[in-house]
């Protein structure tokens, strides 16, 4: 494969074009595998005038057509999987089979999903009304594009959580700007260039590459709605600039999500699904698997077994074949992993496997950790990991588990694993999350029907699923009247006499009682045929 290399063949060092340039850098080895120019923040106004224009045009295209294109995009995507999943791997660092089935896979089906369903989701809805007062009505809900959006994205599903929204902002008649994260600059091209292949007209979709200052100028110029996944702090940032200029968002921010293991639990397949949910990417993941809650009386066993896992994972290079665990996206991700467990080992925990750089590997590859003797007192139970580490906490049963799972300012998803399905949704309507999956973990995120996002600190809104297709259409209510020659009676013309048939109008539909308000309706018909009107 090509890198996509402003210089003429991948460079090892940085140069002096760096500073123009965004260096795509394989974490597995440090070396710059490719160079993007960047897009000066004075030009983002340039680049969502340009997609106002676009928008107008692909706004008026039938909905039809602009499902030609979800499906087009669809064959394009797989006849080019194998390069989508090699750019993934080796820009941000996992193992090839994950960039496959968590990153390939998941596009694939979204573009599916919305090519068969949005024609029915953004349909003009009938309103029944309910109220005897506006029976003479028709209504319908219209739903329409917001215009413009921003997108911004994260690196570490550089592919899937971009291209998860763009399919229905697209497909809804939006423009997108797509500020993909400087970390993966490369899969953020490559994600335009698969929609170009597809058709889709010029200026519908544009991608800004840069670091945050793009990102901020992006919000700076006005877009209609801007959908942000990313960090805490970042969301933060990106909500107070959204409402100094009263743009709505969407904000997919971090997780800390709990897993709760009773003792009912098939531990052999928990086991295997803690280790997989705490390091699958590295553990870098918004929905990872954290922090576990496992009753006592397994939880020793529990513990054993999921350090005997994860002493078989290998760690390696993600582009080689049986690799488990990729290395980190940078060492500065790295440091913050090890402050985290400093600080719970100085309050008492204890590292079970783990907790070591590979250095013999490259200054990325971290050891899958499995850290016991863990409270809520230490960084690691507190902050977002987002790291190779799992952290195993026993409770004396599932009400303490799930006081310590919402004992979080993080409300992302969380798992709970036992035998019975009656308990496992009891559990999971105490947890204060955005997703509970009963036995299993995760996955989730891949089905389609699944609205994603999370409560508290991890954002709000929802992305995927019909409900991630109604954060980008704007919702109008168009109200005909069956009636349009009759006055309405609540229009001018006031006397004492309308206030009495007004009350006895309240009376005939809000009376506690069948009688009373059958004893009102001739009364209460003077409000609707009445004298004096101006
Ligand atoms: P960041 O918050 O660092 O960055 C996210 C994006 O925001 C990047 O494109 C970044 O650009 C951009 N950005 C930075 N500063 C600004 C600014 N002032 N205005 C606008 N945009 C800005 O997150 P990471 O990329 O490090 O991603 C990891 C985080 O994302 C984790 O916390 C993870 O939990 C969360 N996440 C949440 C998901 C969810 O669905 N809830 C899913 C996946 C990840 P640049 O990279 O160039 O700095």
């Amino acid at each position: 494969m090509v890198a996509p290399s402003v210089s003429s063949s991948p460079a090892t060092a940085r140069t002096p074009s760096a500073i123009n340039h965004l260096e795509s850098i394989d974490p597995a080895s440090g070396e710059v595998i490719a160079r993007f120019e960047m897009t000066p923040p004075g030009e983002v106004a340039r680049v969502l005038e340009r997609a106002r224009q676009a928008q107008a045009e692909w706004a008026q295209k039938p909905l039809r057509e602009r499902c030609a294109l979800l499906r087009r995009l669809r064959e394009v995507m797989f006849a080019r999987r194998q390069e989508i999943a090699e750019v993934i791997t080796r820009e941000a660092g996992k193992p090839r089979v994950e960039s496959l089935l968590s990153e390939v896979m998941l596009i694939l089906d979204t573009a599916d999903y919305y090519a068969r369903k949005a024609p029915k989701m953004l349909r003009p809805e009938r309103v029944p009304h309910h109220s005897l007062a506006v029976k003479a009505k028709s209504a319908w809900l219209q739903y329409e594009p917001w215009g413009v959006l921003g997108v911004i994205s994260p690196w570490n599903y550089p592919i899937s959580i971009p291209i998860g929204v763009l399919i229905p902002a697209i497909v809804a008649g939006n423009a997108v700007v797509l500020k993909p994260s400087e970390l993966t600059a490369w899969c953020g091209a490559l994600v335009g260039e698969l929609f170009e292949q597809a058709g889709l007209p010029a200026g519908v979709l544009q991608i800004i590459q840069g670091k945050g200052d793009v990102g901020a100028a992006l919000i700076e110029g006005g877009p209609d709605k801007v959908i942000f996944t990313g960090s805490v702090a970042t969301g933060r940032r990106v909500a107070e600039a959204c409402a100094r200029k009263l743009i709505p968002c969407v904000l997919e921010l971090g997780g800390k999500d709990a897993m709760i293991v009773l003792a009912d639990a098939d531990l052999e397949i928990a086991s295997s699904a803690a280790v997989w949910g705490s390091f699958t990417n590295c553990g870098q993941a918004c929905l990872s698997v954290e922090r576990l809650y496992v009753e006592q009386s397994v939880a020793e066993k529990f513990t054993q077994i999921c350090v005997a896992k994860t002493r078989k994972l290998k760690v390696g290079r993600g582009l080689d074949g049986d690799t488990e665990i990729g290395p980190m996206i940078r060492a500065g991700q790295v440091t913050r992993v090890e402050e985290q467990l400093r600080d719970a080992v100085a309050r008492g925990a204890r590292v079970r496997t783990g907790g070591a750089l590979r250095t013999e590997l490259g200054d990325c590859f971290f050891e899958p950790t499995v850290v016991t003797g863990v409270d809520h007192s230490m960084l690691l139970m507190q902050e977002e990991t987002f790291g190779p580490v799992m952290a195993i906490c026993p409770v004396v049963d599932a009400a303490e588990a799930v006081r310590l799972a919402n004992d979080s300012a993080f409300g992302l998803g969380a798992t709970v694993w036992t035998r019975s399905a009656r308990r496992g949704r009891e559990i999971a309507g105490q947890l204060k999350v955005g997703t509970v999956m009963v036995n299993d973990v995760a996955s989730y995120f891949a089905i389609c029907e699944a609205p994603h996002g999370g409560r508290g600190a991890s954002g709000w809104g929802r992305t995927h699923s019909k409900h991630g297709l109604l954060e980008l259409v704007q919702v109008k209510y168009v109200d005909v009247d069956r009636l349009p020659r009759v006055p309405k009676s609540w229009w001018y013309g006031y006397s004492e006499e309308l206030g009495v048939a007004a009350d006895r109008f309240l009376e005939m539909l809000f009376a506690p009682t069948f009688r009373e308000r059958l004893g009102s309706a001739r009364g209460a018909l003077k409000t609707l045929f009445r004298g004096h009107r101006i």
